[in-house]
């Protein structure tokens, strides 16, 4: 062993130098589309939205992957629209409540509140159920919130490493409206990011037609399910 130290170190501090400039390499693409811009922010996978004041101190991280300006930009209406669908789509827990009563009323009341409002009013049907009349909302139906799911997914993508830059067009998303089998759910690895505002599984199958499959859980009880399209499907990306 010690006869080999003066071969082997060079070579080690070679391969330290290498995976330094990989590092930087990745640091400097946009997650979302790979552009080598020169100016590139630091984008919220998780929409800062979701997240209550009452989480300011908290310590979990929130997760940023790099964005260039064409990517970054336009992204806070859609957001704010995706944070009041899950608001009202379902039992609240407390964030929800949270949220409610302060951010989501509070933006209401501005300049572009009643914008915001028709916005949400408009995915709310009308449906007869046994208990009367009710409301009811379809998010899959709504393409500005699924936009944003499909974005999270691929800023996740990224932050974890196993594909990256995903265009908007391989990744597809639905309400999750299924069990998923145990087996399953034990095949993929679970994350949260505060596990009462989202937590999420995926698994890379890295096959054909799939790269990987994606379980999303907003505030405890708001199920998605993504999948991003293998290279099999995505020729018009190229
Ligand atoms: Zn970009």
């Amino acid at each position: 062993m010690g006869c080999l130290s003066p071969i082997l170190k060079p070579l080690l501090e070679w391969a330290k130098a290498i995976g330094e400039a990989i590092d930087n390499m990745r640091v400097k693409a946009c997650a979302y589309c790979g552009s080598l811009a020169e100016q590139l922010d630091l984008e919220h996978v998780i929409p800062r939205c979701l997240y209550p004041s009452s989480k300011a101190k908290s310590k979990v991280q929130r997760l940023t992957v790099p964005a260039c300006n064409q990517c970054n930009n336009g992204w806070s209406d859609d957001e704010a629209h995706f944070r009041n669908i899950l608001l009202i789509s379902g039992e609240p827990n407390q964030p929800v409540r949270d949220l409610w009563k302060t951010t989501a009323l509070r933006s209401f009341e501005k300049v572009d509140g009643p914008r915001r409002l028709d916005d949400l009013f408009r995915q709310m049907k009308p449906v007869s159920t046994s208990a009367g009349n009710r409301h009811m909302v379809y998010p899959a139906q709504d393409e500005r919130f699924m936009r944003v799911i499909r974005k999270i997914v691929r800023g996740l993508c990224h932050y974890h490493n196993v594909l990256s830059p995903v265009p908007d067009s391989r990744v597809s998303a639905d309400v999750l409206k299924y069990i998923v089998p145990q087996e399953f759910l034990d095949e993929m690895s679970p994350y949260h990011r505060e596990q009462d505002i989202f937590e999420y599984r995926f698994q890379v199958l890295n096959e054909p037609e799939i790269h990987s499959v994606w379980l999303l859980t907003f505030f405890e009880r708001r199920k998605f399910i993504a999948w991003v399209s293998g290279p099999g499907d995505s020729l018009e990306d190229v």
